[in-house]
Order: C-alpha cells, then sequence, then structure tokens
C-alpha cells in the first residue's frame, strides 16, 4: 500500500512520547534537504506492519535503555530511493561482545542489570526488515549511547505486485 512514511514516522513518535511514563524528549528529525523544498510528507510502498515492529521496537529499546530525563532521536532521510532512518539514544550502550549477537533470539547484552526483557524484540526487527527488503545496523558505545540504522527501500509494495 502507498503511505506518507513521515506522517507514519511523526504519529508513532507522538504515539511513543504519550506512552513514555519516564517522560524522555524523542525528537522525529527529517533531514529536508534530501526530499527537496517539502519534506512535510514522502510518498512510499511500505508495509506499515512491518514498519511498526521496527520502529516501535527500536524506540522503545533506547527509552528502555536510557535514562529518563535524556533525549531520543528519530532520524528519517531518503536516497536512491530507499529510506534511511536511525534511532539514536544516550543510554548504556552496548559492550563490543554483544554487539555481534544482540539480534539473537533471547540474547540480551551483559550489562542490563535489572532493565525487564526478554530479548527478542531484535529478532523481530531483524526479520522485519529483511523481509521488507532492508537491512539493520548497531554502533554503539557503553556509557555513550546506542545508534541503530535501518535502510528500507521505498517501493516494497510495488515490487511485490508487479
Ligand atoms: P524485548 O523482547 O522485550 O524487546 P529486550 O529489549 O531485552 O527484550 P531486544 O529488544 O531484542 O530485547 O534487545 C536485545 C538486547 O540488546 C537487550 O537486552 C539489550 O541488552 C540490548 N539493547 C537493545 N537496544 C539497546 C539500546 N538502545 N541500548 C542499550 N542496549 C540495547
Ligand atoms: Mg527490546
Amino acid at each position: 500500500v502507498e503511505i506518507d512514511l513521515v506522517k507514519f514516522c511523526s504519529e508513532l513518535t507522538e504515539e511513543m512520547q504519550l506512552s513514555d511514563r519516564n517522560q524522555h524528549r524523542i525528537n522525529f528529525i527529517i533531514c529536508s534537504n534530501c526530499f527537496g523544498v517539502s519534506a512535510s510528507s514522502v510518498r512510499a510502498y511500505m508495509d506499515e506492519k512491518l514498519l511498526r515492529h521496527i520502529f516501535s521496537n527500536l524506540l522503545s529499546n533506547a527509552i528502555k535503555y536510557s535514562p529518563s530525563d535524556s533525549a531520543v532521536q528519530f532520524r528519517l532521510t531518503c536516497e536512491n530511493d530507499y529510506a534511511i532512518s536511525q534511532i539514536q539514544d544516550a543510554g548504556i550502550g552496548i559492550p563490543p561482545q554483544d554487539q555481534k549477537l544482540l539480534f539473537d533470539p533471547f540474547h540480551r547484552a551483559e550489562n542490563v542489570g535489572n532493565i525487564p526483557g526478554t530479548g527478542l524484540g531484535l529478532t523481530i526487527v531483524k526479520n522485519s526488515c529483511s523481509i521488507h527488503g532492508g537491512s539493520i545496523s548497531v554502533d554503539s558505545e557503553v556509557g555513550k549511547g546506542t545508534t541503530f540504522t535501518v535502510i528500507l527501500p521505498l517501493n516494497y509494495q510495488s515490487k511485490i505486485h508487479e
């Protein structure tokens, strides 16, 4: 289906902000020069269900693994028919030895302490990205924060129906 990716992401950001009892500042940032003059909407053929799996899990992790008064950045840009999104937090970070294993079911990093979780969110995210023809990567430093980068084609559905 055709969706407006900017609208989808900003509504999801608002939804996450409202449900966040710890009051992080969740900022949705569109890299407007990548979209030309109008960055207020981006038409894309994408699967909303998969997008929701991906971004709600990444945003809830960013919220869960960072201090309650810190900011979470959700950035969106487009390049060559791909949407590039980044979810960045200033949280606990992920030890290097855990970074390769994060997407395996039930794997949790050694520094989670008593923060609750089952270790399944990122497995769902990774699978959703690959079903959607995209990819995900992580960049993180313990004690500094974490950035997940997701690259997804803007024309997923149209490819399927061709
Ligand atoms: P749930 O299944 O409820 O999402 P979870 O959050 O533990 O549980 P994942 O979302 O799959 O599971 O994440 C796997 C692990 O990766 C986490 O347990 C945590 O160690 C680490 N992790 C994920 N996101 C972050 C983040 N933004 N900052 C720090 N660590 C993270
Ligand atoms: Mg999670």
